[in-house]
């Protein structure tokens, strides 16, 4: 068996209590909700995300509304995810698309085409690239896909499971190898992971369930500085799977 295989069981071990197996069921307006909250979660914490997505929706309900708001209120219900002016302008520009092609904010309708004409539905609409189209796909539509965000990005590089330079590269690279059936799982595994043991400062070699797999070149010293590794944090909360 593979490397990526065996970490993919390993995983699957780890991580069988945890509720990371489930694709939730949304209503129709969740596909541009799950869209709208992968935007104000980059550069983010999931937390401060879903804080400002609660905001907008206390506020307006539906999101096409901000199509229509100026961009300084809707920065001004952001704010806590930091980039809120960007992030307000992304998404006023990503609903006017929306609307131009579509007429219509609801994207329900594309759970009726396949995978690979969702892919390019979405990235056609220029201003949503690989990660919020995967997001999309996945938490909003139900697909089993991989979205890859720069943690599991940097995670995998670090593992040695690719080799690559982007975070669409490696979505490129791996997507496929994972089986059918296990894509979107792994991808909730390796957030939960990244966050938790294989941390972009200071990983916890020293307690981490695929260490004999991992070809990281320091992993060696990470698992004697025992002393720093103390109180890991656990950070579990996914945005996207918290958007109803
Ligand atoms: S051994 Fe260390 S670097 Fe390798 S995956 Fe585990 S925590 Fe990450």
């Amino acid at each position: 068996m593979n490397n990526l295989l065996k970490i993919i069981e390993l995983c699957e071990k780890k991580y069988k209590n945890e509720n990371v197996h489930s694709l939730n069921t949304k209503n129709n307006d969740s596909v541009l909700d799950i869209l709208i909250a992968t935007k104000l979660s980059q550069n983010t914490t999931d937390k401060t995300a879903f804080i400002a997505f609660n905001n907008l929706k206390r506020k307006y309900g539906k999101l096409e509304k901000l199509m229509e708001e100026r961009i300084s209120k809707i920065r001004d219900e952001i704010r806590i995810c930091g980039m809120a002016n960007t992030k307000a302008k992304d998404i006023k520009n990503i609903l006017k698309k929306i609307y131009r092609k579509y007429k219509s904010f609801d994207l329900s309708f594309l759970k009726n085409y396949s995978t690979e004409e969702i892919y390019n539905q979405l990235l056609e609409l220029n201003g949503i690239g690989l990660k919020t189209a995967s997001c999309v796909v996945a938490f909003g539509l139900n697909r089993d896909v991989f979205p890859v965000d720069t943690h599991i990005h940097r995670v995998l590089n670090r593992i040695g499971l690719v080799k690559t330079k982007t975070p669409e590269k490696t979505f490129l690279e791996i997507s496929d190898k994972i089986p059918e059936g296990k894509k979107l799982f792994f991808h909730k595994c390796l957030i939960k992971f990244g966050r938790s043991i294989c941390k972009a400062r200071n990983p916890l070699c020293n307690e981490c369930f695929i260490y004999m797999y991992c070809k990281y070149r320091n992993k060696s010293e990470y698992k004697n500085k025992k002393a720093q590794n103390r109180n890991p944090q656990k950070y579990d909360f996914l945005i996207l799977e918290n958007i109803k």
